[in-house]
């Protein structure tokens, strides 16, 4: 199977095309492979390049570097998620070991833009979670005591506050944290691309087929061509189970979104010339929806097991018809055909929600599954995992390792059987927001 992405992703759309576009003709040998060019194997390739300057390095992507998930996601980079409950104090060292983690991930990512002075449309706006339904504002005040014990600053809005701020009165209760960063993640993840170290071999359109082990070396088998390895690090993240890495712990999840054309003046102005926001949801599967700085409206609301390798343009457009409904219900005073594209990405899932970074042969390290929120965490495990295959150790990884570990999955079928189960339940938990 190919991995195929579409071309709607308004994202990669505002960026000038790329031309520097090489793909594995040949067989290669190499140091160090790296299979995955989002933020993950970008800052892992990046991390490795300046520590192992005299090293071949060869980054290998199935499509073009950058254009997975890593540059069509809603690019919230987050300080916290929401979670229910936290009431124990278990629960709550868990939330804090991960909250640690979204930090480091911040600060990985705040550091490679005022390194490389990356123009992403940084905006340290905070961000909402807001819900239709007053009855949630109990989730919000177990999630507001959570926050108010590790320190984080938030506050609670209804109807008015929250109206004033977005420009749409369809929220009754959200919490704001000030925490929490917009941005472009097509031109964060570009910038990555666009500042590989000179001993980084970047081959594109080039899809690891199939790899194996022997003694001294890895053998990786691409469409045109065979790299032999010493090293290899493995960052498909949705892909991980395909290529049948830890695929007992993870699994691929495809999301679709849609992204309006700009306002006009006068529509702008119609909801009040909102500053740049974003509302995630309280229930799981309820609509991810975000003001941009150029006053474009996205959405994301859907949350599938589909085949992660393509979506087909009509299956695009059925998706585009629910996201043009979660408009509608937020700014009823919009015209009907403002969504200029739609798209899909592929996410990767644990069972618990916690992250894969580990080696897990000799020679071979995996890192990965950041369950929908891998912005500034991809960036994080990118570069550590680099770190610590170069065996070093750092105060990142100490984190990164006391986190709670992906737990077992069901196998096939159950697995989907259970998820699908899952989800269902989640969307209709979540109808009215979506
Ligand atoms: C619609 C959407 C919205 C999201 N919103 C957010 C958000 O707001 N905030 C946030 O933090 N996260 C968000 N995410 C999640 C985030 O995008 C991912 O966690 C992150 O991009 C993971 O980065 P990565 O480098 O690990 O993986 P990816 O970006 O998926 O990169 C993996 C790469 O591996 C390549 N690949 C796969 N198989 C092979 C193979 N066999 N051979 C060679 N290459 C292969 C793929 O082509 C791909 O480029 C969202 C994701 C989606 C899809």
């Amino acid at each position: 199977m190919k991995v195929e992405n579409d071309n709607g992703c308004s994202w990669i759309n505002d960026l000038n095309p790329r031309t520097n576009i090489r793909s594995l003709l040949s067989n290669e040998e190499c140091d160090w492979l790296i299979v995955g060019a989002g933020y993950t194997g970008l800052s892992a390739a990046r991390k490795l390049g300046q520590i192992n300057s005299n090293l071949k390095i060869i980054l290998a992507d199935a499509q073009l570097a950058g254009e997975g998930a890593s540059g069509r996601n809603s690019g919230y980079l987050v300080d916290t998620t929401l979670n229910d409950g936290f009431t124990s104090n278990k629960e709550l060292q868990n939330y804090k070991k991960k909250a640690d983690i979204y930090s480091l991930g911040i600060n990985v990512v705040k550091k490679f833009i005022k390194e490389h002075q990356v123009n992403c449309d940084w905006n340290e706006s905070g961000k909402y979670f807001a819900s239709s339904k007053i009855e949630d504002k109990k989730i919000l005040d177990n999630f507001s005591n959570t926050l108010a014990k590790l320190g984080f600053e938030h506050s609670i809005l209804g109807n008015k506050e929250l109206s004033d701020r977005l420009g749409s009165n369809f929220y009754n209760i959200g919490l704001y944290t000030k925490g929490g960063i917009l941005l472009h993640p097509g031109k964060l993840v570009r910038a990555m691309v666009d500042t590989l170290p000179s001993n980084v071999f970047l081959y594109e359109n080039s899809c690891l087929l199939n790899w194996y082990k022997n003694k001294d070396f890895i053998s990786c088998n691409f469409k045109n061509g065979i790299i032999k390895t010493k090293n290899i690090i493995f960052a498909t993240n949705g892909f991980l189970k395909s290529l049948g890495i830890k695929s007992n712990y993870n699994f691929p999840i495809t999301l679709t979104a849609s992204m309006t054309r700009r306002l006009s003046d006068e529509e702008f102005k119609g909801i009040g010339e909102p500053k740049e926001w974003g509302v995630l949801p309280i229930r799981p599967m309820g609509a991810t929806i975000r003001m941009t700085k150029d006053r474009r409206i996205l959405i994301r609301n859907t949350a599938e097991i589909h085949n992660p390798y393509k979506m087909s343009k009509s299956e695009l457009d059925n998706r585009s018809i629910s996201q043009k409904i979660g408009i509608k219900k937020r700014f009823p005073q919009l015209a009907d055909d403002i969504i200029q594209s739609t798209w899909s990405g592929v996410v990767s899932r644990t069972r618990n929600s916690s992250q894969i970074f580990e080696k897990i042969d000799n020679n071979v390290f995996v890192a990965g599954c950041y369950n929908g929120s891998g912005i500034g965490v991809g960036t994080l495990f990118g570069e550590q995992i680099a770190i610590k295959a170069s065996e070093e150790n750092t105060k990142e990884i100490e984190t990164i390792e006391a986190r709670n570990k992906p737990t077992w999955l069901p196998p096939q079928p159950f697995l989907n059987l259970g998820v699908k189960t899952r989800l269902i339940y989640e969307r209709l938990r979540a109808r009215s927001e979506i």
